[in-house]
């Protein structure tokens, strides 16, 4: 009889193309661990709508063992004497898992592996960080040809079905509900009852998107329309794997899903560049960024947080992500761009804001997206780009449909004024019953003398 064997879930929450569910499975009996450790993370804990994801996503998997026959084991504590623990009560020999590259993971993994038979499989990228490499053996440390020899390897293998698993007596679990991950005084979840958490919501993510694959490279920049994915809750937790998204995708639209694929690479991206620079989420890649003079300014904060900044795009796509824990990356590009240039707010600010609220905070993708609008990234939007707020929604969200979703008070005014109301005459504010400074606020910033602001800013660091 093979000894027991422990499949370590992290984020990975998914049987399905699975290397570690299918290394145990074909080993011995299983017994399926995920820990909760918010020790090892420091201030990289799990934010909080990303602990209402997990609470589902691990219900889910919970339920999808259970309906094969076994049981998730839930604990809490260091993953090293978890799981030593576990092995003790189980008789368990080895330890199965995927690599995880965040530096929290890494020093965890390495803890793991220090205590027990440590087993790390590929599986979280369309290639593993360190894996595609420039002539000589040099690492990428620019997307466009990082992406061009990525594209080589592809297409990635092709994804396996979930094994049969024959499983282990499990040991006692903790209770899910005890951890309390969801919220509870004030519960401000409603919102995200539009995700469906889990390896099955995954997939009804992905077949409702293929439909409209061909439509992304023009639709992507149209928040106002739901032409993008929606899978990077499902992709940070790994409840679908990128080669199950590249097999489905390329197979259905060939190379018409390039545009679409592409931005998958972008993720693969972010772990290879935090995979090199493990301090890449606290600190600037470009070292003159040390001393850009942020400012201090709690009230603005304040107001870009709670989307009261009164440029009605911005404050839709801060309001669509307080209540729904997602927010479209075009307006995620010009949210950012505004606490950082209109504001002179420190990029690091908003991405704790952001690794707080959104339900796919990922550490690479999060420090990738603030570092390359701050200009402080390796690879980066050019310093002097500073995103014009009525701009930017005058063109993508042409006819106001999106500010009218999220900025109810201003639903009433003509698409010419919906953009920058401040500027609408007062007959036509009172017949949309706008009164500015009292419904909805007048601009904290103005445009032209943030903009100036912010270039003396950059100026000095040059
Ligand atoms: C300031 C800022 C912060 C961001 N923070 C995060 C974050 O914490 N987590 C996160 O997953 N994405 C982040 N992004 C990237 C991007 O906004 C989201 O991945 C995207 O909006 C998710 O929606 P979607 O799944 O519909 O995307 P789609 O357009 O359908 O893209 C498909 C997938 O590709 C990946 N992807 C797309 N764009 C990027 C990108 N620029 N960088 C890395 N991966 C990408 C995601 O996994 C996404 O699910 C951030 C972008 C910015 C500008």
């Amino acid at each position: 009889m093979a000894a027991p064997q422990i499949v370590w879930f992290r984020n990975d929450l998914r049987l399905a193309d699975h290397a570690a569910v299918r290394a145990a499975a074909a080993a011995g009996p299983v017994v399926a661990v995920y820990v909760l450790d918010d020790t090892t993370p420091g201030d990289w804990r799990i934010g909080a709508a990303q602990r209402w994801w997990l609470h589902h996503s691990l219900a889910a998997l919970g339920r999808d063992l259970a309906g094969m026959g076994g049981r998730l084991v839930l604990r809490r504590g260091l993953a090293g004497e978890v799981l030593s623990d576990v092995a003790r009560a189980t008789g368990a020999t080895s330890v199965h898992a995927l690599y995880h590259y965040e530096p929290w993971a890494k020093a965890q993994t390495a803890a793991v592996g220090t205590a027990l038979d440590l087993h790390l499989h590929d599986g979280a990228y369309l290639s593993p960080p360190g894996a595609v490499t420039a002539g000589g053996g040099g690492r990428y440390r620019i997307f466009t040809p990082f992406w061009n020899a990525l594209l080589k390897t592809m297409p990635p293998g092709d994804p396996e079905p979930a094994p049969m698993i024959r499983f282990a007596d499990p040991p006692p679990s903790d209770d899910l509900a005890d951890w309390a991950l969801l919220p509870t005084h004030p519960d401000w979840s409603g919102g995200f009852a539009v995700w469906t958490p889990g390896e099955a919501g995954a997939h009804a993510a992905l077949d409702i998107f293929a439909a409209n694959v061909h439509a992304y490279d023009v639709g992507r920049n149209l928040p106002g329309e739901a032409l993008t994915s929606r899978l990077s809750p499902h992709l940070h937790h790994g409840e679908i794997s990128p080669a199950q998204v590249w097999a489905a995708l390329h197979g259905a639209a060939g190379d018409a899903a390039l545009p679409f694929l592409r931005e998958i690479g972008w993720r693969d991206f972010a772990a290879e560049t935090l995979d090199q620079f493990p301090a890449f989420a606290e600190e600037p890649n470009r070292p003159a960024f040390a001393y850009f003079p942020f400012r201090d300014d709690p009230a603005g904060l304040e107001a870009w947080q709670y989307g009261r900044t009164g440029y009605p795009i911005v404050d839709a796509g801060m309001r669509q992500l307080w209540a729904t824990g997602w927010m479209h990356n075009r307006v995620r590009m010009i949210a950012a761009s505004f606490l950082t240039k209109h504001l002179l707010i420190d990029w690091r600010v908003g991405e704790r804001w952001f690794w707080d609220t959104l339900v796919d905070a990922d550490l690479g993708n999060n420090a990738l997206g603030w570092q390359w609008i701050m200009g402080s990234g390796v690879d980066s939007s050019p310093f002097n780009r500073i995103f014009t707020p009525v701009g930017q929604s005058t063109k993508f969200d042409a006819a106001g449909g999106y500010i009218r979703q999220w900025v109810p008070e201003l639903a009433k005014l003509p698409d010419a004024a919906i953009h920058a109301p401040w500027e609408a005459d007062s007959a036509t504010l009172a017949a949309a019953g706008v009164r500015l400074g009292e419904t909805y606020p007048l601009p904290i910033v103005d445009h032209a003398a943030a903009r100036a602001r912010a270039l003396a800013a950059y100026a000095s660091i040059r």
